[in-house]
C-alpha cells in the first residue's frame, strides 16, 4: 500500500488517538462513529492550487453533491507541506462568505452612502468615465517627443481576492487602456 505523507498523518492521528483513550480506559466507539459523519464524509477529494499568489500552495478542495464543502493544505505538495498563509486558510470563505458582493456597490460623489447598482449601470458608467478620462488626460508623447501612451488620471485596485489569473486579465486590461498606476493587495 502506498503510503502518502497525508495517509500517514491521518493514521498517525487516529493510532494515537485510539491508544490513548483506550489506555485511559474510554470507549471510543460513539467518537469514532461521529467521526464518520465529519463534514468531509463522503466528499470528493479535488487537488488544486491557492489563487492568491505565486507560492502556488496546493490545497486539497472536498467536494458533496457538486458544492463545496471545505479546503485544507495538502501535506503531500512539497512547496507548502500541508501548511496555508492566513489567505490561504481562509480560500473556503471566499466561496461561502455572508460579506461577499454579489452585486455592484456605488459611492456618489461626497455622499457616505453605498448604493447597490445592477451590472448594466455599472458596466455603462466604467465605459463612460474611462472614455472621457482617456479624451481629456491621455499623454501621447513625454518631454523628449517619445511616444508614452500614458494615462496618468486613473488608479486601478485590486483586491486580495482575485486570483492570478484575473490579476493578469486586470493587468493587461488596464496597460491596453494606458494606465500606468495600479497596485494589488497579493502579499504574503
Ligand atoms: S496566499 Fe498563502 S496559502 Fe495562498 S499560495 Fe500564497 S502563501 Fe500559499
Amino acid at each position: 500500500m502506498k503510503c502518502t505523507r497525508r495517509s500517514f498523518l491521518k493514521l498517525a492521528g487516529a493510532g494515537v488517538l485510539t491508544l490513548t483513550l483506550g489506555q485511559l480506559g474510554i470507549n471510543i466507539d460513539d467518537a469514532m462513529a461521529y467521526a464518520g459523519k465529519l463534514k468531509i464524509e463522503g466528499a470528493k477529494e479535488v487537488v488544486t492550487i491557492c489563487p492568491f499568489c505565486s507560492v502556488c500552495c496546493q490545497v486539497i478542495a472536498y467536494v458533496r453533491d457538486g458544492k463545496l464543502v471545505s479546503t485544507e493544505g495538502d501535506p503531500d505538495h512539497p512547496v507548502n507541506e500541508g501548511a496555508l498563509c492566513a489567505k490561504g486558510a481562509a480560500l473556503f470563505t471566499m466561496y461561502t462568505s455572508d460579506h461577499r458582493l454579489t452585486k455592484p456597490l456605488y459611492r456618489a460623489p461626497h455622499s457616505d452612502k453605498w448604493e447597490e447598482k445592477d451590472w448594466d449601470w455599472t458596466l455603462n458608467q466604467i465605459a463612460r468615465r474611462v472614455k472621457d478620462a482617456r479624451d481629456k488626460d491621455m499623454i501621447l508623447k513625454n518631454e523628449a517627443g517619445q511616444t508614452v501612451n500614458r494615462l496618468e488620471s486613473i488608479f486601478m485596485m485590486g483586491t486580495s481576492h482575485a486570483s492570478n489569473e484575473e490579476c493578469a486579465v486586470i493587468h493587461q486590461a488596464m496597460r491596453s487602456l494606458g494606465v500606468v498606476h495600479m497596485d494589488h493587495q497579493a502579499r504574503v
